[in-house]
């Protein structure tokens, strides 16, 4: 374990602290870091740890890369699509290059992650002056205290993947936090680049996150969702006998007003141990609350399709498993993630994921055309022409709309506790934030409630979010449930 505290005194830190005050003192204000993130969570969660360290370091963060001093891309190699939009991006970056002397580039995350692509960005684009992958964050003050001592670009590879416990955080949401309970993966599905690019699994010590979670908490931290590429797995090669269901349990045992989420599980990992601990913490006074939603990745319906993606389950696993959840949890909201056009996936594979899609009939889905990735087993496979994988991929979007917009008529008339979130992006009249399944909800309200729970009830629901109106609190749902039961 790498320890921050060490890192910040250390010669290369205060080089760039130094650097920073030299700058205030001469330009009349901090030097300015930006970044963007693509991809998941998980490099959400790395943003805002790095920005956290720049900040600590002397930058202040700005919105406008035209005003910044160090420009980081945190970059995502999911899927092809992600990393030839971060480097067409990368490309617009030259004229701030050209017009900002003091100006440090650098590119970071999974897609450097790729040597193939470290080599290409280097040779193709000189004017990045920094490239890093996912492995060591805390490392950032020593790679810029390089390049301000050197006038040279650095380029680094992931080495060690160590955790690194107390570095700063720069968090982007004051009532809604990422914690990372464990970085990388060990489950090698056949089309997936991660376990690549993140290094093998390893979970961060039970008391470095229940300290975190106590902290957030304290602070009036309204949801968490705890990260992970594979959160059931959490603790293995670290404790005997405590895994994710224990982690959960000690985290419900921290008294605070709080929505508890995590993600993403792996289906083999569900075990009924964790089942029981969601059932346990997720009624309607539980504080803090396991949200009723789990998200459960399926990927492909048809068993053969799961064996050649070594999933290690097939599709009756996979249907126990849900037919379990709802079993101890009969309300609780389901979303999954599906690949369309894997390798060999034919016709015949492609029914069995429409007709799962039937049966469970999820609550939400993300859908993705499968991406080649380079150095995974089934980039070598007999590949799904594209106007195949796009027919297949728009009969499953129709599918799974209809499902949603079925599913999201019974909110008509009910009262949905919802975390309030921000303005809506398309009106801003109206407030909008989020239900414990996850369903988007739009009202009317004063902006004091972002941040706050509120209760709203539904008067309308389409495929993708629900608008209603502010309501009164606990009676209201209370009643409304009896008005229910009498029906
Ligand atoms: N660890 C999680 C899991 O097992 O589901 C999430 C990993 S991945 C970042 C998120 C989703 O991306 C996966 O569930 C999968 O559906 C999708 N995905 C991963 N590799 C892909 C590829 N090569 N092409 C298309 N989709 C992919
Ligand atoms: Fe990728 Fe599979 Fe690991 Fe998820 S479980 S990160 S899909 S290898």
């Amino acid at each position: 374990m790498n320890d921050w505290n060490q890192i910040l005194s250390d010669s290369d830190a205060a080089c760039v602290e130094r650097y920073c005050e030299a700058f205030a003192a001469s330009h009349g204000r901090r030097p300015g870091f930006y970044i963007r993130t693509f991809g998941c969570q998980q490099n959400e969660a790395d943003s805002e740890k790095l920005a956290g360290i720049a900040v600590s370091l002397g930058y202040v963060c700005t919105e406008d890369p035209e005003k910044a001093e160090l420009i980081l891309f945190n970059t995502c190699a999911v899927r092809e699509h992600a990393e030839l939009k971060a480097l067409s991006l990368t490309g617009q970056l030259k004229h701030l290059k050209a017009a900002n002397p003091d100006l440090i580039v650098g590119i970071c995350g999974c897609m450097v992650s790729q040597e193939h692509r470290l080599n290409d960005i280097k040779n193709k684009y000189p004017y990045v002056d920094l490239l890093f992958g996912t492995a060591s964050p805390e490392k950032l003050p020593s790679y810029l205290a390089a390049i301000l001592k050197s006038g040279r670009r650095g380029f680094y590879p992931d080495a060690d993947y160590r955790i690194a416990e107390g570095l700063p955080i720069r968090r982007e949401s004051r009532f809604k936090a990422w914690v990372s309970i464990m970085y990388g993966c060990n489950n090698f599905c056949t089309y997936c680049v991660v376990p690549y690019v993140r290094g093998r699994e390893r979970s961060r010590r039970r008391e470095d996150i229940l300290e975190e979670v106590r902290g957030l908490i304290a602070a009036g931290c309204r949801e968490i969702t705890l990260l992970g590429q594979n959160v059931n797995s959490y603790g293995h090669g670290l404790y005997e006998d405590y895994g994710f269901a224990e982690l959960l349990e000690d985290i419900c045992r921290i008294p605070g007003d709080c929505w508890i989420r995590f993600m993403t599980s792996h289906p083999k990992d569900v075990s009924p141990k964790l089942i029981d601990v969601i059932a346990a913490h997720s009624g309607e006074d539980s504080r803090p609350k396991i949200v009723k939603q789990f998200h459960l990745p399926l990927q492909s319906g048809s068993s053969r399709v799961l064996k050649a993606m070594n999933r290690r389950y097939d599709r009756e696993t996979y249907l126990s498993r849900i037919a379990a959840l709802r079993e101890a949890i009969p309300d609780i909201a389901l979303s999954t993630d599906v690949i369309v056009g894997f390798p060999t996936e034919t016709d015949a594979d492609f029914a069995d994921t429409l007709s799962l899609l039937e049966e469970v009939r999820f609550d939400a889905f993300f859908s993705f055309l499968y991406s080649p990735r380079r150095g995974t087993p089934a980039a070598g496979m007999e590949q799904v022409p594209e106007s195949v994988k796009a027919a297949r991929f728009a009969a499953l979007l129709e599918t799974q709309n209809r499902i949603s917009f079925e599913k999201n008529q019974s909110y008509l008339g009910r009262i949905e506790r919802v975390l309030v979130e921000g303005t809506s992006k398309t009106d801003e009249a109206l407030l909008t934030g989020r239900n414990e399944k996850n369903r988007l909800v739009h009202f009317k309200g004063d902006g004091s409630l972002i941040g706050q729970f509120a209760f709203v009830r539904i008067l309308s629901a389409d495929t993708y979010c629900l608008t209603g109106e502010l309501s009164d609190g606990p009676s209201a749902i209370k009643e409304d449930k009896l008005c229910r039961s009498h029906r």
